[in-house]
């Protein structure tokens, strides 16, 4: 059968030709003779694995030295628990910037441990934008100020961090992890869950400065305690260790096939552009996004009705374009176009939507 193109927001397609490498290993991991699911994470052989992971990741996202970068299992979601957890120790206030549904869930998850407060929020148009914010926007005595940096369900996401002083800047960067360079030191912690744009599900990549660990509440359950996981290189207990060697080979992927962020940058900016100018010159789809506010990821889309939309869904199904159906809260389509999706996918699924557009006028 041939392969479709995948537009689910995650999991999401990897790249073939990782694909590919993990099946020539599967069965026999660099005569290791064991795959890499069988093999314990104590051995040699394994440690190259995380470790070589850890660094590919620290270089090529340029993670400063005084950073840690943590795998853990979880989902981003289990993050939302653990941040203030962790680093709500202070004056015990955080402030949040909820712009959409999975900031919605850390922002209710937050509050079971302190005074949390809603700095600023794109609710009253269905989050179609991301609020402007200024220093006063946030309290200068909070533990930790709150975002979502590339949000999945409405295709929004910052292009300019907001200034939060001294007060440190958490980050969910699940939809767009390394899919274009970060300056990591403008944040004190990003993560993510890895099933979107860096492996298959169930790793969790957290990046945190060093000097916010170790303060964790005193109810912080051990899986939780982000000290502890740093301390005991991610191994505290049993990592996700196919996920972890999965995003090894897309890590070599992005540096050795791509040419690295800013080549992955220009990459993603192209899909993207492809799909925004098609639908901007569209009489029949509509991008609902302040175009200001537009994500390269995420990319969302109506037809004028809603048959017209259920009947877009199941012919692209139908043409070998999977997964276009809009998140079940906000309905309409949505293309995800991470890094692993090729420029042809998106001009291919372009060129259907034309001929759907004239089929249906
Ligand atoms: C998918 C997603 C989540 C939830 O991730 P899980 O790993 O399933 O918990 C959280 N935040 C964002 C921005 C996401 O895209």
């Amino acid at each position: 059968m041939a392969r479709v193109y995948n537009f689910s927001a995650g999991p999401s397609m990897l790249p073939e030709s990782v694909l590919n490498r993990a099946a020539a290993e599967m069965l026999d991991y660099k005569g290791s003779g064991q795959s890499v699911m069988e093999m314990s994470h104590r051995s040699k052989v394994y440690e190259e694995i995380i470790f070589g992971a850890n660094s590919l990741f620290r270089e090529i996202l340029s993670v400063p030295d005084n950073y840690k970068i943590l795998f853990l299992q979880g989902g981003a979601s289990t993050q939302f628990a653990a941040i203030p957890m962790n680093l709500l120790n202070g004056s015990g206030k955080a402030d949040y910037v909820v712009t959409g549904q999975f900031a919605t869930k850390a922002y209710e998850e937050a509050k079971k441990y302190g005074d949390i407060r809603v700095a600023a929020s794109s609710k009253d148009k269905t989050f179609s934008y991301i609020p402007k914010l200024g220093k006063d926007d946030f309290r200068p005595d909070a533990d930790y100020v709150y975002i979502c940096m590339n949000n999945t369900i409405f295709g929004t996401c910052y292009k300019t961090l907001p200034d939060t002083g001294s007060v440190p800047l958490v980050a969910d960067v699940s939809s767009c992890f390394l899919s274009e360079p970060m300056d990591v030191s403008k944040f004190g912690l990003i993560f993510g869950g890895a099933q979107k744009n860096v492996a298959p599900a169930g790793l969790t990549v957290v990046i945190v400065r060093e000097d916010l660990l170790g303060n964790a509440r005193p109810e912080t359950p051990t899986m939780l305690d982000l000290k502890i996981m740093a301390d005991n290189d991610s191994m505290y207990n049993t990592p996700p260790c196919w996920s972890i060697y999965i995003c090894k080979l897309m890590l070599e992927w992005i540096k050795n096939d791509v040419g690295g962020l800013e080549a992955m940058k220009a990459h993603n900016q192209k899909k993207a552009k492809i799909l925004y100018d098609f639908l901007d010159s569209s009489a029949m789809f509509t991008n609902p996004v302040v175009p200001e506010d537009r994500s390269m990821m995420n990319v969302t889309f109506v037809a004028p009705s809603e048959e017209l939309n259920d009947k877009f869904v199941k012919a692209a199904s139908a043409a070998g374009f999977v997964n276009l159906k809009g998140h079940r809260s906000v309905g309409g389509m949505r293309a995800s176009i991470y890094n692993a999706m090729p420029i042809e996918g998106v001009e291919k699924l372009v060129e259907f939507m034309k001929d759907f557009e004239k089929n249906n006028a």
